[in-house]
């Protein structure tokens, strides 16, 4: 069995940023921020198809609100637990700081698994376990959003419930709604589109002319799509693209749009392993663009995949990740060595953070904004964090990501002392 605790591993880290900052008052500063401001556990009671009454657990964690109201996702998963929801809330204390949003960190999950449910069960455990945290929720307090297995249609659900529950529209309450209640445009891409400009920053630092630079792919999904997609209107060739079932190579390039309409458009099911346009096929291996000879790799799929065991064979110069986790702290120290410049995944894959921010101005202020607003205005936060960490790593001597967290931690610590907090 897995000993690996998120919890204990965002504690860490957090002590790690502490102790490169130096403060005089690192217990105090620590005490603060290792444990969340408050976490709200429910029992979310649904009436089941056959009948029965089954009871699920769900938790909010709201970590910390020194900078404004929490934000983050609502996963629904079997293995959702209080560690895993706490440790992801400070985490995003961290990314939204570091985007430098008006935001502090919260993290919700459900410990289900969705696919049991059927549409009708799935609608009425999501509106009570939103009941059940409404006191604790509001367009000033708590806004959540989707994570992993939750998607716009709950989002409508959860806005809808707690409009109920305040007695007005509260657009403002959660994000990534559709855009009929008033979504932002640009969600869709955001991520990937953020990895792309900080994939960009992190190329013009290493030198690299993004005209005709080969970028290769693990994890072919919305993420890595859309990474691709744009990186390859910036010119560069996108040259090797992997998914669970292998991995695709062209060294003279791939069309990301004509592979992902390939891949979607007849049946969910296809695999990028039989695009026709491929050099060479790797059936089975997933993990093979990870170590090609090329400028850029984005890691677009899972966590723990650049290890202690295999950095060495890492042969980009730039790493930009999409996923969450895919390099564990053994490989940024082998990377690092290297001179491998890294858009670590909290600075990189903030895009969505970021478009769910514009998505509640927006909602707040009753307007709409352009797509083309959108993306000027996230393409500008990416670049601004991407700067921030470099100065950082730059200033302090470290690794990429603890540079990432240098920066979030330190802006999080100034504003709980102007407060009074420390
Ligand atoms: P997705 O489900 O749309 O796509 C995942 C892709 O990875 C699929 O093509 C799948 O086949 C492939 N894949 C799965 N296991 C693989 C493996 N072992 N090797 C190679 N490919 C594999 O998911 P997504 O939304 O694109 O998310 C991808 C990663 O990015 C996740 O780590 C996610 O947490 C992270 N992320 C996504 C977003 C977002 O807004 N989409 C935001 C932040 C972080």
């Amino acid at each position: 069995m897995s000993t690996y605790n998120p919890y204990e591993e965002a504690k860490k880290q957090l002590k790690k940023a502490i102790n490169v900052l130096n403060y005089p008052d690192r217990d105090s500063v620590y005490a603060r921020l290792s444990v969340p401001e408050r976490i709200l556990e429910v029992a979310i009671p649904v009436k089941m198809d056959d009948g029965t009454i089954k009871v699920f657990k769900g938790f909010r964690s709201q970590h910390n609100s020194a900078r404004g109201p929490y934000k983050g996702g609502i996963r629904y998963h079997p293995q959702v637990t209080k560690e895993e929801v706490i440790a992801l809330s400070m985490w995003m204390t961290w990314k939204c700081a570091l985007a430098d949003i008006p935001y502090g960190g919260g993290k919700g999950g459900v410990a289900v698994d969705p696919h049991q449910l059927s549409p009708r069960e799935l609608e009425q455990l999501s509106r009570n376990y939103f009941r059940a945290i409404a006191p604790i929720v509001s367009p000033d307090i708590d806004i959540p959003a989707p994570d992993v297995y939750t998607d716009p249609q709950i989002m409508a659900w959860f806005f809808d419930e707690y409009s109920k529950y305040a007695g007005y529209n509260a657009f403002g309450v959660v994000t990534a709604k559709p855009l009929e209640l008033f979504g932002s445009l640009g969600r869709i891409y955001s991520t990937g589109y953020g990895t792309a400009v900080a994939a960009r920053e992190a190329a013009k630092v290493a030198g690299i002319n993004l005209q005709g630079a080969t970028v290769s792919i693990q994890g072919y999904g919305n993420a890595g799509y859309y990474a691709a997609k744009f990186l390859h209107e910036w010119g560069a060739k996108i040259v090797a693209v992997s998914d669970t079932k292998g991995t695709i190579i062209n060294w003279n390039g791939l069309d990301p749009d004509k592979l992902h309409e390939w891949k979607t458009t007849k049946s969910a099911k296809r695999s990028v392993i039989d695009y026709p346009d491929a050099e060479q096929r790797l059936e089975g291996d997933t993990t093979a663009p990870l170590f090609l000879n090329v400028d850029i790799l984005i890691p677009a799929a899972l966590e723990n995949q650049i290890t202690g065991e295999n950095a060495d064979k890492v042969a980009a110069k730039v790493i930009a990740e999409a996923a969450n986790g895919p390099t564990t702290v053994e490989a940024d120290e082998i990377l690092d060595k290297r001179g491998v410049i890294i858009a670590p995944d909290f600075q990189a894959n903030a895009g969505g953070v970021i478009v769910s921010y514009f998505e509640w101005v927006q909602n707040r202020q009753g307007i709409s904004w352009t797509e083309e607003e959108v993306k000027r205005r996230l393409e500008g936060k990416i670049v601004a964090s991407f700067h921030a960490m470099y100065e950082a790593k730059q200033k302090y001597n470290v690794d990429w990501r603890t540079a990432a967290y240098i920066v979030a931690v330190d802006r999080v610590v100034k504003a709980m002392r102007l407060r009074g907090w420390l």
